[in-house]
Formats: structure tokens, C-alpha cells, sequence
């Protein structure tokens, strides 16, 4: 498919960004090219249409780019899987572990229902724990989710093994 090397293309490398020894994908280029984010859009919606999908489920905060539009097109809803604190109604949260540290996801009560068939969406997978914690969020309120899709994949990182049988769909994988 050529539009992957052109959606490719137009995402910037920013080297030892947050930190020295990082090079941080930076899809706000993609953004800047209509078509191409176009085309993202279109890539997951041609694969997750006719999939029975209800739930659109994006993580804080690219998978908020990403998610609404894809939820729009296939006719699922969206929900937000948020920063601790930030939802204002009553939530459940899940700890993950990061590099240094710990950190926290919060989902709201009620907003996904058992059954609901859910795809997870962020901007990247790198060790995979992010999306641990919103499959395990997912599936404490016994959702089913359905596949985890990101823009792009750090292979060198294993997150996909770490989310172990889920299937993970990604359009690009870097280095
Ligand atoms: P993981 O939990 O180690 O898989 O890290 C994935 C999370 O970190 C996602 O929410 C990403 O948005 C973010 N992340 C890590 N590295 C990058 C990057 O290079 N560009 C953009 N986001 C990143």
C-alpha cells in the first residue's frame, strides 16, 4: 500500500526528546498533511469496518487524534482512557509500570458495557505497557477487546509480546 511510506514520511524524528538518548516519533507533522491524515484515518477504518467494533477506545493523549475520526466513520462510540484526575465522573483505574515509576489510567463508569466489542488506539507502542492497562481496564467492566492499533511500532521494545494473545495492528514499524 503506498500511501504507508508517504503517512510514513511525513512523521518527524525528534532526537533526545523528552530525554537524551530518545528519539520521539512525532506525528503532529502527519497532522499537517490533510491527505495523509486522510489516508491514516482511512487505513483503520477500512480494516476495523465491518468488525463489529462498539467502542473506540483512545489513550490520553494522541489516541485522542486519532480515535474520534475512526470512531466516526465506522459507527462505534468513542471513550476517552485518561491521566489520573482528569474524568470528572466516577471512574476505575488501572496502575502500569513506566521506565521510572508508576503511573495511573482512568476510564469512566458505565462508558464501555459488558459485551461491547472495543479497539484500543494510541499513536505508538513502544514497551507495551499503556496498552496493558487499557486492556485490563477493558476488560475488568468484561468488554472484548477486539485489537490494539497504533500508527506505529518500536519492534526493538517487544511490546506486542507483552500484550500476549491480543492482536496488535500497527501501519509502521521504526527503527
Ligand atoms: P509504552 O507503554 O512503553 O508502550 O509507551 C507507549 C506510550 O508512550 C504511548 O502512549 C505513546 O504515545 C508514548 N510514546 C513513547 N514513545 C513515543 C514516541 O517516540 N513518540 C510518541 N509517543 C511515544
Amino acid at each position: 500500500d503506498d500511501r504507508i511510506s508517504k503517512i510514513a514520511s511525513s512523521i518527524r524524528v525528534i532526537p533526545n526528546f523528552p530525554k537524551p538518548g530518545v528519539m520521539f516519533q512525532d506525528i503532529t507533522t502527519l497532522l499537517l498533511e490533510p491527505k495523509l491524515f486522510r489516508d491514516t484515518i482511512d487505513m483503520f477504518v477500512e480494516r476495523y469496518k465491518d468488525k463489529g467494533v462498539t467502542v473506540v477506545a483512545g489513550i490520553e493523549a494522541r489516541g485522542f487524534i486519532f480515535g474520534p475520526p475512526i470512531a466516526l466513520d465506522i459507527g462505534a462510540k468513542f471513550v476517552p482512557m485518561r491521566k489520573p484526575k482528569k474524568l470528572p465522573g466516577e471512574v476505575i483505574s488501572e496502575e502500569y509500570s513506566l521506565e521510572y515509576g508508576t503511573d495511573k489510567m482512568e476510564m469512566h463508569v458505565g462508558a464501555v458495557q459488558p459485551g461491547d466489542r472495543v479497539l484500543v488506539i494510541d499513536d505508538l507502542i513502544a514497551t507495551g505497557g499503556t496498552l496493558c492497562a487499557a486492556i485490563k481496564l477493558l476488560e475488568r467492566v468484561e468488554a472484548e477487546v477486539v485489537e490494539c492499533a497504533c500508527l506505529i511500532e518500536l519492534p526493538e521494545l517487544k511490546g506486542r509480546e507483552r500484550l500476549g494473545d491480543k492482536p496488535l495492528f500497527v501501519l509502521i514499524e521504526a527503527a
